[in-house]
């Protein structure tokens, strides 16, 4: 977990930005390459180097909403601030019609930047062992927040393509699996009309620039934060036997949990756990009496999600029972909610919908089937309340499609989302994701 107690970047310049987009006259109505795109994207460009500059930590999104509900408001929305932390909701009624809900996320992560690039990051933040390290928007949210605000500049300038009811939403740590359940519970369907149509994006680090990835039913994984405490008892490393050593307990475990989705799930049913912390341990020569593992879990079929967990909690009991730990000493297995979330699952019927307005907008060669993958995004939980409305979400492609081509052809593996080394090509993506959300939303504004 981390903390912000100094922040070394420069104070955000959001007064420069503002109005940027505004004064932008419109005249064309085609998406595709209009006059209204061309002028728009050099002031996207801008305002994304800006983002991807002064990115902020989950739950400290504080300067990067300002830009957002100032940048709204100039559209003519009417911005609501600090919903659910730093979440923020615009609204624009534009007569009788559907409501569409778009929605961005804005949290960027504890990641030093490695790219060279000459606008890479250079904010720094401290974790809760005082160790300097770099914030970097290596998840590419910068890459979301642009297009939402060139798909919010679209729409408003198109006004006369479209009626209903318009709202732009952008929720805070995403990477935690809470901004939405945190927009949700302040009462987003409540105090806002309920959405008839949800639609995000999300930027593909293995899915080139100009390119969009959709595909109907579940597209993204159940994901649980599981953390296991590993109880010993302690002593002097040179007797090991007057101890009950928590380090080896807890190694067992480790390798252990490995066949639980090898021996125990369905080969045809997705799942994994991945340790990606053990913990434990202060002194060669002492034998401690704590291990800490955190885990993320993940699936899709709610029966797996449960036999995993319950598998977990069984795993990790009866190794302590085989290395002697009393029922005192027996690990804590804790699920934690707030950072766990459902998997994504893209309505059918509207996202055939959403492919349909999104191939006539960036062409047929430029829509690709997505494959279903690991990954979580808790953009899933604003169709899981009772109101159950429907929801699509594609992955926008990042890749520069030379380095894409060139990766294919010598077989070099790109960097990941999350990695240091992420550098989107992000005029093609974002010029494309404006292309296909704000062609999503006219599309669906239409459609009753
Ligand atoms: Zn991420
Ligand atoms: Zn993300």
């Amino acid at each position: 977990m981390l903390s912000i107690i100094r922040r070394t970047a420069v104070a955000l310049g959001i007064s420069s930005l503002l109005l940027i987009i505004s004064n932008t006259a419109f005249s064309e109505t085609h998406v595709e390459g209009s006059k209204a795109m061309k002028e728009l994207i050099p002031k996207l460009e801008k305002l994304y180097l800006h983002f991807h500059q002064y990115p902020e930590l989950s739950f400290h999104e504080n300067k990067t909403s300002q830009i957002i509900s100032q940048q709204l408001k100039t559209l003519g929305f009417d911005v609501t601030d600090h919903y659910g932390g730093y979440g923020v909701v615009g609204l624009y009624k534009n007569g009788k019609g559907p409501t569409v809900m778009i929605r961005t996320d804005m949290d960027a992560l504890p990641v030093t930047e490695e790219t060279g690039l000459s606008y890479a990051s250079k904010v720094t933040s401290k974790n809760s062992q005082g160790e300097t390290i770099g914030v970097m928007h290596a998840c590419g949210h910068d890459l979301h927040m642009t297009s939402f605000i060139g798909t919010a500049t679209m729409l408003m300038n198109k006004k006369d393509q479209w009626h209903g009811t318009l709202i732009m939403i952008a929720q805070p740590a995403e990477e935690y699996g809470a901004g939405a359940k945190a927009m949700l519970d302040a009462g987003l369907y409540k105090d806002f009309p309920v959405p008839d149509h949800i639609i995000g994006l999300h930027d593909h680090a293995g899915l080139p620039a100009g390119k969009v990835a959709i595909a109907p039913n579940y597209i993204m994984a159940n994901v649980d934060s599981v953390d296991i405490t590993v109880k010993g008892i302690s002593g002097h490393g040179a007797y090991p036997n007057k101890t009950i050593d928590p380090i080896v307990i807890a190694s067992r475990i480790v390798l252990a949990l490995q066949t639980i989705v090898s021996r125990e799930i369905s080969p045809l049913d997705p799942s994994l756990i991945t340790v990606g912390v053990i913990n434990g341990g202060t002194k060669r020569n002492i034998i401690g009496n704590k291990v800490l593992l955190q885990l993320t879990v993940r699936s899709y079929n709610p029966k797996v999600r449960k036999k995993l967990l319950s598998s977990i909690k069984r795993t990790a009991k009866y190794i302590a029972k085989s290395a002697g730990v009393n029922d005192k000493l027996l690990p804590d297995v804790k699920v934690y909610k707030d950072e766990s979330g459902d998997a994504v699952f893209n309505d059918p019927k509207q996202t055939a919908k959403v492919k349909s307005f999104i191939t006539a907008a960036i062409g047929k060669d430029n829509v690709v089937h997505a494959e279903q993958s690991m990954v979580g995004e808790d953009v899933s939980q604003y169709a899981l309340t009772k109101e159950k409305i429907p929801l699509t979400f594609f992955w926008l492609g990042a890749v520069n499609p030379k380095t894409y081509a060139e990766s294919i052809k010598n077989g070099t593996e790109l960097p990941t989302l999350h990695s240091s080394k992420f550098a989107p090509d992000y005029p093609l993506a974002i010029k494309t994701g404006v292309k296909a959300m704000t062609a999503s939303a006219i599309g669906l504004f239409n459609d009753h």
